[in-house]
């Protein structure tokens, strides 16, 4: 039976009931199928100055994907997108699009906006499902570039890098590639095995090698890379935790997100046929209220925790995309908003028994912009719980910059970088996403990879040469 369509309303996507979701790793949003994404695609106005587009990182072409859809050419959708990302399916699922392409959409002004980030996804999964790939239409120019860390900026830029023509090989610390992607996002909001794996074998495909456990910086230098490379790309993120510095944060029971996560994610201790240990506790507070507090928290949740969010602003100002919000409340986590700890408390063999923390107002706007957060007097209280996980936000690793001279960093430790080129103060050494900008978001990080991509070429001076069919 077709699908009737409100010019207004989005075509609903389907997801795992929230009960049942709540204890399983398993996708939550299960997406479009053929017939819905057609749906949802003939609500575009397919604008001849389409304002999705602006709002778009990498400037998709995102009328000319749909119009694809709304017709059911599929394939030749995909091939639209792939023009301008290596990583839809991913993008489709953890991009904030209601701040980005989704919030200019023209249909949004008087409705609901086109689910622009639902349909990338449908077009990604449509692809893998249907065995496309992306395809080099260039002849090699005998460059050859180095890419350090395997997240979305180097990906990125690997990718384009490949299909102008250039030999690329990314070195990646940890033993698996795709950054964040697969350590820190967690499964049940984006599946590694299927979706990311897939988009990191795209990227192969395009003839990029990966080189998994080599730490630059440390088993080779950037100074070395350069001997053998014509530029280098470095991409290797911001993963390093941040910390309250409030007493008893040294105990047991409390963990950065990251290693929470990572723990969960990459080494797979949720899954019974993985040794990975993780502690599961009987009730967690997560400090913090951006998307890697949510994901932390709904982790924590499926393990079997009572698991509660302690934020200093109301919910208002919480950070996290509000899809993961909702879905967080809805799967039953508790948001102690307007709250802040002071002190972890530990037993006599030092684990966590307690999170003291303050009452919070909101004063006057900050230099961020938002109202700054006051302690309320005589506002202590404790909550009981035995373990804490900090989830502040992350910032760049200062090793590889402090291992290779002549690499200017600002004073947050981020690489300086010129956001247009990506060029650093070091000749032929280029930067882009977290590691130049701080903790942002994948999108953001693949816009740098493109721009370092583009920025490398101009430099190398190369022209792409089409191989003839
Ligand atoms: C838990 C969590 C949830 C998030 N959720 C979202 C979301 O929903 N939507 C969104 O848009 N963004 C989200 N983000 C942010 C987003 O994932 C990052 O902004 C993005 O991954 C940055 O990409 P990147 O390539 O710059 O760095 P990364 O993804 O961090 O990749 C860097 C890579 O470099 C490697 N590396 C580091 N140092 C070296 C070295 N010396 N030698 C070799 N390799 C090295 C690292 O191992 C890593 O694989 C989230 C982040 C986290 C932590
Ligand atoms: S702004 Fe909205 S309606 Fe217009 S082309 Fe973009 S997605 Fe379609």
């Amino acid at each position: 039976m077709a699908i009737e369509v409100d010019a207004f309303k989005r075509v609903p996507v389907r997801e795992q009931d929230a009960q049942v979701r709540a204890k399983n790793f398993d996708e939550v949003c299960l997406g479009y199928n053929e017939e819905e994404a057609m749906a949802e695609a003939s609500r575009c106005l397919e604008c001849k100055n389409p304002r999705c587009r602006m709002g778009c990182p990498v400037s998709i072409d995102i009328p000319k994907f749909i119009h694809e859809v709304k017709v059911g050419n599929f394939a030749a959708a995909y091939e639209v997108l792939n023009t301008y990302t290596a990583l839809p399916a991913v993008c489709g699922r953890v991009c904030p699009q209601e701040t980005q392409c989704e919030q200019k959409c023209v249909r949004g002004v008087k409705g609901e906006a086109v689910s622009i980030g639902k349909l990338e996804r449908f077009v990604a999964d449509w692809a893998r499902e249907h065995g496309l790939k992306p395809q080099v239409r260039v002849k090699k120019n005998g460059k050859k570039v180095a890419v350090i860390g395997a997240g979305p900026a180097g990906l990125t830029c690997a990718g384009d890098l490949a299909k102008a023509g250039y030999d690329v090989t990314i070195y990646e610390a940890l033993h698996k590639a795709g950054g964040v992607l697969v350590y820190g996002i967690p499964e049940f909001r984006l599946p590694k095995s299927t979706v990311v794996a897939h988009e990191v074998e795209n990227v192969k495909a395009l003839g990029v090698d990966i080189e998994t456990d080599v730490v630059i910086g440390k088993t080779v230098s950037i100074d070395e890379l350069l001997e053998n490379y014509d530029a280098v790309f470095v991409g290797s993120g911001a993963g390093l935790p941040k910390f309250m510095g409030i007493p008893g944060e040294n105990s047991n029971g409390v963990f950065s997100a990251n290693e929470y996560l990572t723990r969960n994610n990459l080494m797979k201790a949720y899954r019974d046929d993985y040794d990975t240990p993780i502690y599961v506790p009987k009730k967690a507070v997560i400090v913090g209220g951006g998307n890697v507090a949510m994901d932390a928290a709904r982790t924590a949740l499926r393990l079997g925790a009572e698991t509660h969010i302690v934020y200093r602003r109301s919910e208002a100002e919480l950070p996290a995309r509000a899809e993961e919000v909702h879905h967080a409340k809805e799967e039953g986590i508790i948001f102690d908003v307007l709250c802040n700890p002071t002190e972890i408390l530990a037993d006599e063999n030092g684990w966590v028994k307690g999170c003291k923390c303050v009452r919070m107002e909101l004063g006057e706007p900050d230099e961020s912009g938002r109202r700054r957060p006051q302690v309320v007097k005589d506002s202590e209280f404790v909550i009981d719980c035995d373990c804490v996980i900090m989830s502040l936000g992350t910032a760049a690793n200062p090793m590889l910059a402090n291992s290779t001279t002549g690499l200017n960093t600002t004073k947050y430790k981020t690489i300086e970088a010129d956001e247009a080129t990506g060029a650093t103060s070091k000749a032929r050494v280029f930067a882009g996403g977290d590691v130049v900008s701080g903790a942002a978001t994948v999108i953001l990080a693949m816009g740098a990879g493109k721009a370092a991509a583009k920025g490398i070429q101009d430099m190398l001076g190369t022209t792409p040469e089409p191989i003839e069919e």
